[in-house]
């Protein structure tokens, strides 16, 4: 193999691992929202259940309310009642009186089933903040694995970077330009080998004259099909 093409093996090695690391980074942010994501669908789960919950006990109020407007009502009839003289108004008291007594006996019945609404509303509020504790907990973890994996990726991305840009000095001849080329071209695949008389960049049948260029290892061979830098596979 030509050294030139050795060198170039590496440097696309540490080129590879710095396209591949930037590739994760770019990931992360989609990662993150992601992870935000879960945390709004409870977020709206903790707020509904919340405005379930002060309708619920505004019903109960309102039947408070209602009760009590009918308890004016009837302390302020029998007043009349008392200061009546007539017999027949006295007893058109006494059946309004039972009416509206009749009456707070059903909102006192609606009243209960009420009150049951609005613990099961409570119950179902404390279980959405329970769930959203529980995701804010995650998620800070996902946030700090994310982070924490960002430095990371970043610190090594630092190191290859510094790493390759040694390696690129130190590649002898003059194809450092055409390997840059094609790197940016070609998906990241700049070299390839080569394996029964095919390139491994884009799978084609070389030319038997390329074939034996790469098999020989004495210059430089490219398919002519896509450009790229062959190498005999072993
Ligand atoms: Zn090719």
């Amino acid at each position: 193999m030509l050294d030139e093409v050795r060198a170039l093996l590496i440097l696309q090695d540490r080129d590879r691992r710095l396209l591949a690391l930037v590739k994760e980074l770019e990931k992360l942010p989609q990662d993150e929202a992601r992870a935000k994501t879960k945390l709004a669908g409870d977020e709206t789960a903790v707020t509904k259940s919340h405005d379930t919950l002060l309708a619920a006990e505004l019903k109960v109020k309102k039947i408070e309310l209602d009760t009590e407007t009918r308890r004016t009502t009837i302390k302020r009839l029998k007043v009349q009642q008392f200061e009546t003289r007539k017999n027949d108004e006295y007893q058109a008291f006494s059946h309004e009186i039972v009416r509206y007594e009749k009456e707070i006996d059903g909102l006192e019945t609606l009243e209960l089933q009420a009150m049951e609404a609005v613990d099961k509303c409570r119950e179902i509020h404390n279980a959405a903040k329970a769930a959203l504790a529980h995701t804010q907990k995650l998620i800070r973890e996902d946030l700090d694995s994310i982070a924490q994996r960002q430095q990371r990726m970043q610190a090594e991305h630092a190191e290859v970077a510094a790493e390759r840009a040694t390696l690129a000095t130190q590649v002898p001849g003059s194809a450092l330009p055409l390997y840059e080329r094609l790197m940016r071209t070609k998906l990241g695949l700049a070299v390839a080998p080569m394996a029964e008389s095919r390139c491994g960049g884009c799978h084609m049948k070389v030319i038997a004259s390329t074939a034996i260029k790469a098999q020989a290892g004495q210059e430089l061979a490219q398919c002519e099909n896509c450009g790229r830098i062959l190498y005999m596979a072993d």
